[in-house]
Parts: structure tokens; C-alpha cells; sequence
């Protein structure tokens, strides 16, 4: 392997708790899309900006008490997450929620989706506890208070370096600055 290749695997090096013991499988959409209630996810600068430019497309897919919300008062709260500016809910639901993920229909149907889609919706199950580090939520795992019927382990027999190979890439994308223009905060 060359030097460049060593650094750039160097790059991707990081650090997953949980994945040859924690279970997880996605069943979307037979769940009826339950992580998107409430669910309240911070938006770095990048993404907000990339939200706010491309609001036109989005708006015509969403719930139409979700687009009053937007249209009226924007599709952030004022309310504050890991000390950023959390995605607005309409209905108990995340406006950006109208029988599945928007933004990621719409990323979807440009030929890449997770192009607008927040990195915390892209990597969950997946949670980043500082550069590099992350684990898999669990039940009760490090004071998970979500009790998702999907974070619970005895609901499937899957491990998690199996179901979320995706993720995991993700995960590595983002650390090494592939994903550069959601313009993290730390
Ligand atoms: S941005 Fe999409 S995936 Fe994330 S909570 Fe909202 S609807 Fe769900």
C-alpha cells in the first residue's frame, strides 16, 4: 500500500462501540416511519443553508399543516440541540415527514440521497459522541431514553456490523471530510 493510500485509510479510521453486540434492523417502512416522531434533529449550518436554498422543491411533498408551518414561521425552533437549532414538528411529527423522509425522497430522486438529509437521520442508529468516537444506540445504553421498539436488542437477532453497513461508511464519509459542506460544529 502507498503512503497516500495509508494515509487516506488513516483518515477513515474510527471507532464504533456496539457492533459485534449490539442488534438492529431497520423495518421501515413497515414501522410507519416512528424515529421521525418528534424526533427534533440539530442541523449543522451546512445543512440548514441546503434546506433553506432548496425549500421550493420540498415544499409541494409535504404535509400541508407542515408547509403552513414552514411557510409561516420556517423550518427551524428556537429551541436548542447540542447547541444547535433543532428541525421544527407539525403534528407530533418532524415536518419533513409525510409518509417517509422528504428530503430524502427528494435527494432520492436527484440520484443521491442523503444529499439534504441531516447527518443524525443518515446515521442512526449510529450516535457520535466526540470526533471519531461513536456507538450503537441501545436501550438503556448510555442513558438512552428513547424507547424505540427498534433500539430495543431482543427485537431482532441481527447484529449491527451486519444492518448497517451503510451507516457505518457514512460514519467514516463524515469523519474524513467527505461531507465537508454540512459544515460540522465539532
Ligand atoms: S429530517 Fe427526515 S429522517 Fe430526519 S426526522 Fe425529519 S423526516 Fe425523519
Amino acid at each position: 500500500m502507498s503512503p497516500k493510500q495509508t494515509s487516506q485509510r488513516a483518515q477513515r479510521d474510527i471507532e464504533i462501540e456496539g457492533l459485534d453486540s449490539a442488534r438492529f434492523d431497520c423495518v421501515y417502512p413497515s414501522c410507519g416511519g416512528i424515529c421521525c416522531v418528534n424526533g427534533r434533529p440539530p442541523l449543522e449550518e451546512g445543512e440548514a443553508e441546503r434546506i433553506e436554498q432548496n425549500l421550493a422543491k420540498f415544499l409541494p411533498h409535504l404535509r400541508p399543516e407542515a408547509r403552513e408551518r414552514i411557510e409561516s414561521a420556517g423550518h427551524l425552533t428556537k429551541r436548542k440541540k447540542e447547541g444547535l437549532p433543532a428541525l421544527a414538528v407539525s403534528k407530533g411529527w418532524c415536518v419533513f415527514f409525510n409518509d417517509g423522509c422528504v428530503l430524502h425522497k427528494v435527494g432520492a430522486e436527484e440520484g443521491e440521497k442523503w444529499k439534504y438529509k441531516p447527518w443524525r437521520c443518515v446515521a442512526f442508529p449510529l450516535e457520535r459522541t466526540e470526533p471519531r468516537k461513536w456507538f450503537v444506540r441501545q436501550w438503556k445504553l448510555n442513558g438512552e431514553a428513547w424507547d424505540l421498539f427498534c433500539l430495543n436488542p431482543k427485537e431482532s437477532p441481527k447484529l449491527a456490523r451486519e444492518t448497517l453497513k451503510e451507516e457505518i461508511e457514512f460514519a467514516k464519509d463524515l469523519e474524513s471530510g467527505q461531507e465537508s459542506w454540512r459544515k460540522l460544529k465539532t
